[in-house]
């Protein structure tokens, strides 16, 4: 007999159950609302032609090799996505408080976090880190998987598909001091409503006050607005504040690099006499905890980040392709509106145009999303959350019209 008879079944991963569905389905015109990865007009992946390029230059290079990168990966990245997500002009990057790790995409990253809080942070035993509900699916196991607690706070309020202000605010009033408050920068997953830089700053004063330490994903800098700096205001403001707090960053939306699977961690230490060694010595045993997880990260998506942020010329034209990616959504929610309006669809659906990045959440509930599935051949995830970018100009109408037929 197995040691593992005891072993239950888990469920498949929904989202990637979602993909399969899709993909055996063979009804001509089939909609992929499902996976958050950018698609072009022509429902297909897109390689940044600045990636094309920068994939040139270093597949041409002849002083390059497969070798190993050092434990926190290829430092000519790290340096230039700590400028990226903190301002080139940081104080926390001239004080040398900052210390990035390059990880396995944003999820690595997060994961190196955790791992790093759950063993490192001073917290009460049991003490839980807080996300939004909902949050990235994801966060839960992540969290859970090295013994933190989780809690939610409430984020998303239905009754107008926009932020629960209030149910926010009490919640951080209501956490015990101290407590880890997990934050999307941009583009919430998988709401699409971010809090207006007014409420940031409410939100830093009560987590100033009640000493919670703010833990950032930004996993779309760029691909929300096109404006790279806009998408890191609250992170930069957060740091301008004087926050101790770590930071998850992806680099898969806004390079496209979703498989290299290229990201990094970041800790910025509270400015102080000590900064600088704590900084140091934290970045030790990150070093311990990376070598036992993965030794060191993959070297190619990480060069090709590096490049484009390295070079002026390329760092410009990425803007122009991060235009090109958040402008067909932002276009695409448009005509999304536009047409519920035109066919009268019940219920108000301003929320698609107020909500920005990769997705969002239509209010439909769970039956009218198996509705579009069986009857239409839309695939969209249980909660009413549709990935922007399955939209294009040959496709919305007939997803407008089927949405506006299941809503009935
Ligand atoms: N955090 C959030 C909020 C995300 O939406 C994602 C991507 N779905 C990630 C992290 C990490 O993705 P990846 O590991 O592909 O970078």
């Amino acid at each position: 007999a197995s040691a593992f008879e005891a072993v239950p079944m888990a469920p498949t991963d929904p989202l990637f159950g979602l993909m399969a569905a899709y993909k055996a389905d063979t009804f001509e015109k089939k909609v992929d609302l499902g996976v958050g990865a950018y698609r072009d007009d022509n429902a297909k992946p897109w390689i940044l032609p600045v990636v094309k390029k920068a994939d040139e230059i270093n597949r041409n290079d002849p002083s390059l090799n497969h070798e190993y990168l050092p434990i926190a990966g290829l430092a000519s990245l790290t340096s230039a996505a700590a400028k990226l997500v903190l301002g080139g002009d940081s104080p926390a990057i001239s004080e040398k408080r900052v210390v990035s790790f390059q990880t396995i995409s944003g999820t690595g990253a997060v994961h190196l976090g955790a791992l790093f809080l759950a063993k490192f942070y001073p917290r009460p035993a049991n003490q839980a880190i807080h996300v939004s509900d909902p949050t990235w699916v994801n966060h839960h196991q992540i969290f859970s998987n090295v013994g933190l607690p989780i809690k939610k706070y409430p984020y998303f309020a239905s009754d107008i598909c926009g932020l629960d202000w209030t149910g926010l605010t009490s919640a951080l009033e209501a956490a015990e001091p101290g407590s880890v408050i997990l934050l999307h920068a941009c583009a919430h997953n998988p709401t699409g409503v971010d809090p207006t830089q007014d409420q940031w700053k409410a939100i830093a004063e009560i987590m100033k006050r009640k000493k919670l330490f703010p833990f950032f994903d930004t996993a779309y800098q760029g691909f929300a607005s096109g404006d790279l700096a806009k998408d890191a205001w609250a992170i930069q403001y957060f740091v301008e504040q004087g926050f101790e707090l770590c930071i998850a960053q992806s680099f898969a939306k806004n390079f496209g690099l979703y498989g290299q699977r290229a990201g990094c961690f970041h800790f910025v230490a509270s400015p102080g006499a000590h900064a600088e060694d704590v900084t140091k010595r934290v970045g030790s045993q990150l070093a311990i905890l990376q070598r036992s997880e993965i030794s060191n990260p993959p070297i190619y998506g990480a060069r090709i980040a590096s490049t484009v942020l390295n070079d002026p010329a390329l760092f410009k034209e990425w803007q122009d392709d991060l235009c090109t990616m958040s402008g067909r959504i932002i276009t695409m929610r448009k005509a999304l509106y536009d047409k519920l309006v035109e066919l009268g669809t019940p219920g108000t659906w301003t929320h698609i145009t107020s909500q920005i990045g990769m997705f969002s959440f239509t209010g439909l509930s769970e039956p009218q999303v198996q509705k579009l599935r069986d009857e239409f051949h839309i695939y969209m995830t249980k909660n009413g959350r549709i990935s922007m970018a399955g939209l294009n100009t040959r496709n919305v109408e007939y997803v407008a019209t089927a949405i506006d037929k299941v809503v009935r």
